[in-house]
Parts: structure tokens; C-alpha cells; sequence
């Protein structure tokens, strides 16, 4: 409940326009809406507001914070009653903020962490403010995974919706792909399945499309077995070593089976208790390793990786998946300062690698890294538009991951990292993630995202099932982007 005194709702339109809304309106919401109603001034206001990404500073009119389905309907019909600007908030973590309105109404999901495993039928249904360690969690009690990210803390929605990638991709493709069914709340504030045979169409557009199409209120996915014990963790060299760190991580990366993905990390050492203290704050390269085959089948495989050069550690042991799944969580906190510049490549030439140790040699921050993650394999296979998510053709995508921890480290973070994205580029497919596109990535990176035809049709299926353009505070594939 709310701890102010109602003098009217001072709220953002879907125009931009600033309205107050009657008490009586918000009194009529809290008789239709079961969960927390929050607003500037509460004591929660503005931990709830706050998400992964401390750049983005907004102040939500409302937080809606829905505790099942019903709520999230609600949510809907009292933003379009009053033509409110609206966004949707399942983990919190994309980079760009779209998680949060200024002024407008935050549908916060967050809430909503139920996770149903199916052992037999090999199938998960999860709710939208699960993060990756949430479905993790339940499905490997029975020897399961979905393809899911590389970092635990991230929320299943937005990642899902955007596409999802992590150390199982190269086994069974997007994570979208693995999709069976949802449950969307359509900007109608209807409720409908989608899947392969129940709304096809908004089935496609909701596997990488992002938030444009409805609010997801429950996944439902394909499991794989996978551990519970495998073959994975981090080993580090000397930063001076980079270079041929890379090309060891090509040479292994082109020839490894799909059970084996690497990600390579080009960052200063942190005070990691892994890394010996003679190391931290130096330069460092790193590869982690995830083997999710048989553990004896990963052995071999690593061993090349583990027998190369000097490392300063190396932490590839037989390990839970699921701590896999962390390892890199301490990497990513919630509240840092975080900027990103993302490429997808078909291949790793050697100038590619001479700019990414280049620009390692610049580094501004001790939190920032250059990310390479090792793609490809069943993401190759499908057709192109399997589904909106495209870029089909990528073998590896490479994350400048700017962090930083104050405002006024602002501009020379970003500059590194757009100065990083500028040498790199020339050997890009062309194509980006949309999920890694910051806030001021508009138009012509949206079109990078998803190529020309699958954008048209991405904005075709956004006209038949949101007219009013209700989903807007989103990566748009329509209207001014
Ligand atoms: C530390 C970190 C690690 C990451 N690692 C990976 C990775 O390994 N692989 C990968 O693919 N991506 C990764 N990402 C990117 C990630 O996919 C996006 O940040 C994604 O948006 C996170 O989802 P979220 O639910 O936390 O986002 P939120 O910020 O909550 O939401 C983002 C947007 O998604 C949409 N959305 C949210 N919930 C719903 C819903 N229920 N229905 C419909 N639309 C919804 C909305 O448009 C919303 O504005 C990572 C991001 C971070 C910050």
C-alpha cells in the first residue's frame, strides 16, 4: 500500500504527455490488483525501481508488482484506459533500461518465480521473473537444463523474448528455439497460448522480438540432460600472452564438438580468490570452459587448454553445471555503471585479434572486459528466419563490456569501449544481438538486429496485435525508432 497521501497520480501517456489521474482511478486499481502498488515516496519506491544497469536512473509514475496473471491483466487494462506509458520488468538486467519508464507504469514481474519441471515429458514452464539461476535450479534436481545465459542473475524473459544464448547453444540453438508453448497477456489484455500451433504467427514474433508483442506469463521449455557433474570452470594467462590466448581459443573454438563452448575474456584481473594476489589488477586472459558431455569426453577435450603456456590459474575441474552456470555472476553486479558495444562474426581473422588485444591494452576500468563468446552449430542450421532472432551465420559474438563505478568515468568508459567497437567492426557480419543494444542504439542498429525482411514482417505482425503501439518502451520494430 501505498505510505502517501493521494493528491491524484501524476502519470506519463503513451504521447509523452504528463497527466494526473484521479484518486478514484488508483482506489479502482487497487480493488481490481492483488499485489503491491508503488509509488514515488514509498519505502520501496526506489529499490524497486532500481535495476542491473545504474546509467539508467528512471522514476516510474507507478510500480504494478503482479502476483499472477490476473494482476498482469489488470496492469494492462488500467494502461489502456488511461493511455498510460507502460514497460515490463522480468529480471531487470537489460542493459538499455527498457525495463523502466519515466513517469509511466512499471508492470514489475519480478514476483513471479514459479518453475514447473515435466522430468518425463523433458519440459519446463517457468514464470517471467525467474532469473537464470531460478530454472537452473529446479531442473537440474532431475539431470536437466534448458538452454539458457551465461550469468545466473539474468532474468528468463527478456532473454528469452530477445533470443538467449549461453554455454548450451551450439548443442540446440537460441534459447527461443527451444521454446514449446507461452502464455501471452496481448495488449487487448487477453490471454492466449502460443505455440507452433495455437497463434503461430505471435508464437514467431515472440522468439526474438522482444517485448513488442504481449507480456509473457509463463515459458514453457524444452529440456536436455545435461551433468549434474561436467567437465568446465576458468583458466588465465598473463595478459602479455593475449594474443596467442586467442589463437589457441580460435584453433580449439573451430575445431571442438558442440558439446564444448568456450568464452574467451580479455579484462584486468580481478580480486577473484581464484587468481593468485601477484595478479590482481594486471592484465590478464581468460577462457572459461563448459564441457556438457560425458565429464571423462571433456577431460580429453580440455586437455590442450589446460597444458597451454603458463597459466597463473586454472580452476577446469569436474563441477555442478549449475555452478557453472555462476561462475561469472561475481563479474556482473547489480548497480555498477555498465555500457556495451556487441557484433556478431562468422569468423575470428587474425586483425580481429590484434584489435581486440589492442584495445585490452587500453582499458579503462578494472570491472570492463572484451567478451568473446564462441557461437554457432545448431544456431547455424535453422533457416534464417526460424525465427526474428536471426543471424544465423554467427559463429562468435564479441561484447566491449564497459563497467565502471562513477558517473564521472562516464565519458572515458564509453569512449574506450566506442573506440574498441570502431576496430572491430570491419570483420562483423554486420548483424548485433538486440538484446545487447544500449539505450542510445535506435533505428539503424534495430534493423542490424534483425535484417531488413525480418523486420518488415516483425513490424507487420506489431500492427495486427498492437495497434496502439501499448508495447512501446521496448527496442521498437515499428514507428520512430
Ligand atoms: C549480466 C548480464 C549477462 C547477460 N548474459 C546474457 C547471456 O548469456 N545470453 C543472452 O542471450 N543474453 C544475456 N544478457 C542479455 C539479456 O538477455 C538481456 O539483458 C535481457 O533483456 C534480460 O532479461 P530481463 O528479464 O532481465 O530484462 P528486463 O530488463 O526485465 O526486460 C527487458 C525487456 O524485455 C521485455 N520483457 C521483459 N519481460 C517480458 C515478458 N514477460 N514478456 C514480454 N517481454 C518482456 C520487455 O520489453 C523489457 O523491457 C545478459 C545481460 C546481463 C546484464
Amino acid at each position: 500500500m501505498s505510505q502517501t497521501s493521494e493528491t491524484g497520480l501524476p502519470m506519463r501517456t503513451l504521447d509523452g504527455a504528463e497527466v494526473t489521474l484521479p484518486d478514484a482511478a488508483l482506489a479502482a486499481f487497487r480493488g481490481a490488483f492483488r499485489g503491491p502498488l508503488i509509488r514515488p515516496g514509498d519505502a520501496s519506491y526506489d529499490a524497486t525501481r532500481a535495476i542491473w544497469n545504474a546509467m539508467i536512473d528512471r522514476r516510474p509514475g507507478l510500480i504494478a508488482q503482479c502476483t499472477g496473471t490476473t494482476d498482469v491483466v489488470r496492469a494492462v487494462q488500467f494502461a489502456r484506459q488511461h493511455r498510460l506509458l507502460l514497460s515490463v520488468r522480468g529480471g531487470g538486467h537489460n542493459i538499455a533500461g527498457l525495463a523502466v519508464p519515466e513517469g509511466g507504469l512499471l508492470i514489475d514481474l519480478s514476483l513471479l518465480k514459479g518453475v514447473w519441471v515435466d522430468p518425463e515429458a523433458r519440459t519446463a514452464r517457468a514464470q517471467p521473473g525467474c532469473t537464470l539461476g531460478d530454472v537452473d535450479r529446479e531442473t537440474q534436481l532431475h539431470g536437466l537444463a534448458a538452454v539458457l545465459g551465461f550469468v545466473s542473475t539474468t532474468g528468463i524473459a527478456g532473454l528469452t523474448v530477445g533470443g538467449g544464448f549461453g554455454y548450451l547453444t551450439r548443442r540446440h540453438g537460441y534459447t527461443c528455439d527451444t521454446l514449446v508453448s507461452l502464455e501471452v497477456v496481448t495488449a487487448d489484455a487477453k490471454v492466449v497460448r502460443a505455440s507452433a500451433t495455437e497463434n503461430p504467427e505471435l508464437f514467431w514474433a515472440l522468439r526474438g522480438g522482444g517485448g513488442n508483442f504481449g507480456i509473457v506469463t509463463s515459458f514453457e521449455y524444452k529440456l536436455y540432460p545435461v551433468g549434474p557433474e561436467i567437465m568446465a570452470g576458468a583458466i588465465a594467462w598473463h595478459g602479455k600472452d593475449a594474443l596467442s590466448v586467442l589463437r589457441l581459443y580460435h584453433e580449439i573454438s573451430t575445431s571442438s564438438p558442440r558439446e564444448l563452448t568456450l568464452v574467451a575474456a580479455l579484462r584486468i584481473a580481478p580480486p577473484a580468490p581464484w587468481l593468485p594476489k601477484e595478479v590482481h589488477g594486471e592484465p590478464i586472459a581468460a577462457i572459461f570452459v563448459c564441457h556438457t558431455g560425458r565429464p571423462e569426453d571433456g577431460e580429453k577435450l580440455v586437455a590442450p587448454i589446460k597444458a597451454f603456456g603458463s597459466p597463473v590459474a586454472d580452476i577446469i575441474v569436474r563441477r555442478p553445471y549449475a555452478q557453472m552456470q555462476s561462475l561469472l555472476d561475481a563479474t556482473q553486479p547489480k548497480g555498477r555503471r555498465y555500457y556495451w558495444k556487441s557484433e556478431y562474426f562468422a569468423a575470428l581473422p587474425p586483425k580481429l585479434l590484434d584489435a581486440l588485444v589492442e584495445h585490452h591494452g587500453r582499458i579503462r576500468s578494472p570491472h570492463s572486459a572484451l567478451l568473446l563468446f564462441q557461437m554457432g552449430g545448431a544456431l547455424n542450421e535453422l533457416p534464417a528466419d526460424h525465427s526474428p532472432v536471426g543471424n544465423r551465420d554467427a559463429a562468435y559474438v564479441v561484447n566491449v563490456a564497459g563497467s565502471w563505478e562513477k558517473a564521472q568515468d562516464d565519458a572515458a568508459n564509453m569512449a574506450w569501449a566506442r573506440d574498441c567497437w570502431q576496430g572491430i567492426r570491419p570483420f562483423s557480419t554486420g548483424g548485433v544481438y538486440v538484446n545487447f543494444l544500449t539505450e542510445e542504439e535506435g533505428a539503424d542498429r534495430i534493423e542490424a538486429a534483425y535484417g531488413k525482411e525480418i523486420l518488415g514482417r516483425l513490424a507487420a505482425l506489431k500492427r495486427k496485435y498492437d495497434p496502439d503501439d501499448l508495447f512501446r518502451h521496448t527496442k521498437q520494430v515499428v514507428g520512430p525508432r
